[in-house]
C-alpha cells in the first residue's frame, strides 16, 4: 500500500450505518471500501471452504474465528487497488484483530489513520437493521421504513428488479449481533482511543448529515 494511502475503521454496532457510510466515502474520496461482512457473504455463496465454515456462525449472529477472518481479509489486501487508500467496515471486530491489523499495515510501513466510532441507540438498531434490503445488481440499500426506492421495487441507482435480503437481518439475530459487539468489538473505542486515532460521530441523524460530518473527519485526517 502506498505510504500516503489513509485507514479509516468504521465502528460500531449492526445497523449504525457503517456500509452505507463506506459506500458514500468511496464515492466522496476515491477510497476502497473493505468489508469482511461481503467477503465472507461472498465466501459463503461461492460455497469455499472458508464460507462453510463460516455460515452456521454468521446465521447464529455470533463472530467468525479470527483466522478466517484475517485470510480472507489478507486476500484482499493483496489486491492492488487498496493502495488508494481503505475503509475497513465491520473490521477489526476484536483485539486479535486490531492486534494483526497493526502488524499488517506495519510490514507496509503504514498505520491506522483514524478510527470512527458511529454513536448509536441499541434499541433503534434492531428496527433499522431488520428492515433494511439491498439491490441484487449494483448493492444499493434501501429499508422498509425509512429509505424506499423511488418506484417501488426498482433501484434508483440501477434500475435494477431484484432485490435482496440477509438472512441474519432479522430482530432476534441482531440481538446476538448487539451482544457479540458489545462483549467483543465496543472495547476496541478504547483501544484506538488509547493510539490517539479515535473520532466520534453522532450516527442518529440523517445518512445526509452523517456523510458530512464524516467527510469533514476523513478530509482533516486524510489531507
Ligand atoms: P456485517 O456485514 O459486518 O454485519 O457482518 C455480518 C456477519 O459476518 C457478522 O455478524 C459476523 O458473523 C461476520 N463477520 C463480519 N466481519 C467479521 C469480523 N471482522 N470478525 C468476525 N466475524 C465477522
Amino acid at each position: 500500500m502506498a505510504a500516503s494511502a489513509p485507514v479509516i475503521i468504521l465502528l460500531g454496532p449492526p445497523g449504525a450505518g457503517k456500509g452505507t457510510q463506506a459506500r458514500m466515502l468511496e464515492e466522496d474520496f476515491g477510497l476502497i471500501q473493505l468489508s469482511t461482512g461481503d467477503l465472507l457473504r461472498a465466501a459463503v455463496a461461492a460455497g469455499t471452504e472458508a464460507g462453510k465454515r463460516a455460515k452456521a456462525v454468521m446465521e447464529a449472529g455470533q463472530l467468525v474465528s479470527d483466522d478466517i477472518v484475517l485470510a480472507i481479509l489478507q486476500d484482499r489486501m493483496a489486491q492492488p487497488d487498496v493502495a488508494k487508500g481503505i475503509i475497513l467496515d465491520g473490521f477489526p471486530r476484536t483485539a486479535g484483530q486490531a492486534a494483526a491489523l497493526d502488524a499488517l499495515l506495519s510490514d507496509a510501513g503504514r498505520k491506522v489513520t483514524a478510527a470512527i466510532s458511529l454513536e448509536v441507540d441499541d434499541e433503534a438498531m434492531v428496527g433499522r437493521v431488520s428492515g433494511r434490503y439491498t439491490c441484487a445488481g449494483c448493492g444499493e440499500g434501501y429499508h422498509d421504513q425509512f429509505k424506499q426506492p423511488a418506484s417501488a421495487g426498482v433501484c434508483d441507482k440501477c434500475g435494477g428488479t431484484a432485490m435482496k435480503r440477509r438472512a441474519d437481518d432479522n430482530a432476534e439475530t441482531v440481538r446476538e449481533r448487539l451482544k457479540a459487539y458489545h462483549a467483543q468489538t465496543a472495547p476496541l473505542i478504547a483501544y484506538y482511543e488509547g493510539r490517539g486515532v479515535l473520532e466520534r460521530i453522532d450516527a442518529m441523524g440523517s445518512i445526509a448529515a452523517i456523510r458530512q460530518g464524516l467527510g469533514r473527519i476523513v478530509q482533516g485526517v486524510a489531507a
